[in-house]
This record gives structure tokens, sequence and C-alpha cells, in this order.
């Protein structure tokens, strides 16, 4: 016990939160925020930083609530980096996963398998774009990503068109952290720095809708834009096997919305091409834009579908990557000819994701999540246009589903950003967390992606929280 024993005196991490060390074991002082720092590197995180914003150390949760070790409340209205979908300590999951953890924890998924994955497949195929059929395991968005990559150019290379292999992906893109994944990703702050190891990748410029080049807006427009991807199919097609896109929503470029004809006239151009077409609805599934799918809003159907974050409420890291008969047949044969699709990984198909996963989805169609959290958006996007477009540096606010982001500008009229060395986004996260409101910032895009469960009284309180912080950070 004494071990565990750390003086909080020294401690310059954070002195404000210094009772917090207190509740956590009565008999034991343990400070975890500096234990913290003494083992831990954060994802996506400047450690220095965490001089002065210690990690929150995290007991519960439940609904959108997060509790920390002194029982101060925090609302999760980022849903845990967008994979929480029915809030924290969902009763029916935990009961699901608490009864799969005393029958099957896992099993090597090559030659074996087990009820809750096909149960699972079952259920997921009747809400999925028609023509997606066969699910291929993995254990996060990235690796599903990378499993799309390397299926697109093995589908090709075995069709006859082993000179398929580079991939188009749009400007401002985020498809994950790996290396195939990071170098279809398009934002500079993540992959730039890595560009001497990442493969050389076609860019389809243009589709931004708040500064659209073309003069349009987001809802009245034919996607001019799309000359660009026009002129790259038409330059590059021969040597591309797919192009991937997150669907009408580009969540790490700063919560960035398109239009579904967008996804559309790509569908097309893809047949005409022999280009495949790949979904990465990892943020943008089950529900969060209103819809299962955002591929739902175009009425066309991808090649590959890549699904993670929502798949299991936020519970259990996994992913599959759904596609269709023909991609699968491609790589259907005798075994010494050698089209098998050589790729695993160790969770694979993991039970208790998949109990997590199938209870999501009973939960989805009993409750009516979907349905109620459209009607819900429509009050979260009033009231955040209320409080918020008044504020002069707000150059846009802009929806899809119960997911509201709201861009800071220096000016409105000429659309120029803030000076990202002032780190507004970051100043107004600091506060709210203060508050007990975590919105964590992409740059200075403000937004909110909460669990679909949301319920108005939140939308009030974090709104009004956001709104305050965003006042007395832009003075
Ligand atoms: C989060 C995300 C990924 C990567 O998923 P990880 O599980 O973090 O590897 C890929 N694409 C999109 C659109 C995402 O939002």
């Amino acid at each position: 016990m004494t071990s565990f024993f750390v003086h909080g005196k020294d401690s310059n991490l954070n002195k404000k939160n210094s009772q917090s060390y207190n509740n956590v074991r009565s008999e034991v002082f343990m400070d975890w925020q500096k234990e913290d720092l003494k083992y831990i590197w954060h994802p996506c995180s400047q450690m220095k930083d965490y001089e002065i914003l210690p990690p929150i150390v995290v007991e519960s949760g439940k609904g959108i609530n997060l509790y920390d070790v002194n029982g101060k409340c925090y609302k999760d209205v980022i849903s845990s980096w967008w994979c929480n979908l029915l809030g924290h300590s969902h009763p029916r999951i935990n009961g699901a996963i608490k009864k799969q953890v005393d029958t099957l924890e896992h099993v090597i998924f090559a030659n074996f398998t087990h009820k809750p994955a096909i149960t699972l497949c079952k259920k997921l195929i009747k809400y999925l774009p028609q023509g997606l059929c066969k699910f291929n395991f993995a254990d996060n968005g990235s690796a599903a990503i990378e499993m799309a990559l390397k299926m697109s150019f093995q589908y090709h290379y075995q069709t006859g068109n082993p000179q398929k292999k580079r991939f188009m992906a749009l400007a401002d893109a985020y498809h994950g952290e790996t290396l195939g994944a990071l170098a279809v990703g398009g934002v500079d702050l993540y992959s730039e720095l890595y560009k001497p190891l990442l493969l050389d990748v076609i860019r389809l410029e243009g589709l931004d809708c708040y500064r659209c080049q073309w003069g349009k807006c987001r809802d009245c427009c034919n996607c001019e834009c799309f000359e660009k991807a026009e002129e790259a199919f038409k330059k590059y097609a021969d040597e591309t096997a797919a192009v991937i896109v997150e669907p009408l929503l580009q969540g790490s470029a700063g919560m960035k919305i398109y239009p579904p004809l967008y996804l559309k006239k790509l569908r097309e151009l893809c047949d005409k091409y022999n280009v495949l077409l790949i979904a990465d609805e990892i943020a943008t599934g089950y529900g969060r834009t209103g819809k299962m799918f955002a591929f739902d809003h175009a009425g066309v159907s991808p090649d590959i579908m890549c699904l993670s974050k929502g798949l299991t409420g936020g519970y259990m890291p996994m992913s599959v990557c759904v596609t269709t008969q023909k991609i699968y047949d491609a790589f259907y044969d005798d075994y010494l000819k050698g089209k098998a699709f050589m790729h695993s990984h160790t969770y694979a198909g993991n039970p208790l994701a998949c109990s997590a996963a199938i209870e999501v989805l009973n939960i989805l169609e009993d409750e009516q999540i979907i349905p109620k959290a459209v009607e819900k958006a429509k009050y979260f996007n009033q009231i955040i246009k209320e409080k918020f477009l008044p504020l002069e540096n707000v150059g846009e606010v802009r929806s899809i589903g119960l997911i509201n982001a709201i861009e800071l500008v220096k000016n409105r009229e000429t659309k120029e950003p803030l000076d990202y060395r002032k780190r507004t986004g970051y100043q107004i996260y600091k506060k709210a967390l203060g508050k007990g409101v975590i919105l964590r910032p992409l740059g200075d895009v403000i937004y909110f992606n909460p669990p679909l469960i949301i319920e108005k009284e939140d939308m009030n309180l974090v709104t009004d929280v956001a709104l305050e912080c965003m006042k007395d950070v832009l003075g």
C-alpha cells in the first residue's frame, strides 16, 4: 500500500484541484494526476500542455455524464471522441457484455466462429446500403481503412488491372493514423510531418462549402466543385484502385459538411472508370447524420464501407470492413491460386465487442433512437443558431443530425480565420471544462457531437456554458 503513497505537496501540476486526490481511497492518499503523467503518453496531445491542464481522472459515467474522482460532473457532448452512441454505462449494453463474458471472451477467428459475430452480421446487413454483404472484422477504425485499401488494390490486381494501385481522397480528409490511413488523410496537422513515409495519393480538391470557390452555398449548388474530381478521374483513373471519402461530414477537418449530390456524382464516376468507392462511415455511421448511414442520404451504395466508433456504442474497440459479393468473389478460388485476402487482426470478431454491437442495434430498434434524435436535432440546431449567430466572430453554424459546429473567424465578411497561434478554441475548451462541459474543439471550430440520447435540458445547459466561455475568451 505504501508504495502507492505519493506526496501531493510537491505537485505543481494543478494546485487548484489539490483536494481532488483525497476521495480516492480513504486510507491512501494518491495523486492520480501526477501518477498518470509519470507513466502515460496521451493520444494526440502535446504533453507539456498537461502541466497546466492535467488529465481529468474519470471514475464513472452515466448517460451523457462523466464523473471524476471528486464527483465533479462533465457533460460528454463530444461522445468521447465521437464513439459513445447511447450514453455511458448503458444498462442494456452492460448486461449484454456481462452475459457474454461468462460464456466466451475471445477465440481465434480463422476457421473458428461464434454466434455473436454471425448474429451481428445478420442484423447489421438489414441496415446497410444495398449490396454490402460480406463482413471482414478488425479492431479499430484505422485498421478497417487499411483493410479497405489493400482489398481494393488486390481486387483490381486479381481482375486484370494490376496497374490500379493508387488512391484518391478528398482534400482535408481524415481516415485514421496508421500509415495507409494517414496517407489518404489530408489534414496537415496529422500527416504533414510523415509525408516522406506516405503513399502518393491523388487529392480531389475544391470541396469546401463554407469557403466555396464557386460562390455557391451548400443547399443550393450543383456541386460545381465536382469538376475537380472529373479532371482527376480523366487523368488518373486508370492507375487508381479506389477513391475514399468521409460521406457528407469531414469530421477532423472541422466538421465540414457537404451535400449528398457529391456522393451520387462520385458513384457514377467510379462506375464509369472502374474505380472502387470506399465509404469511411466510422464517424458518420449509426445515426450521427440523422440517418443510419450518411450514404443513405445519397441513395447510392459504396463498394466498401468501414465502420467503427458507434458500432459497439463506444464500448469496445471493433471495426468492420463490409463489401460486396462481387469483390468477395474476386478473392474466392483454390488455395494455390494465391488469391486469398491474407490480412488478419488478432482480436478480429471479438465476441465481447460483438455482443455490445448486437445490443446497440437492438436498442436503436426498440427505442426508435434515430427518429427521436432527428426530432431533437431540430431543437438543438435552433437554439445553437439563436445563441451563437449573433456573435461577431461566428462565421458559420453548420449542422447535420445532432452534430452542430460553430466556426469562429476573425472577420465574418472575408471569412478570414482567427490567428491559430492564439489557440482560441483551446482557451474555450479549458474554460468549458472548468464548468463541466467537454467541448474539445477542432482548431477554432467548436462543435457538439453528443450521444443520440441527449435531452433538451442538457442541450440548453451545454450551449449556455459554451456561449458564456466563448464570450469570455473572445472578449
Ligand atoms: C476516428 C476515425 C477514424 C480512425 O478510427 P480509429 O479507431 O481512431 O483508428 C477513421 N476515419 C474517421 C472518419 C474517423 O472519424
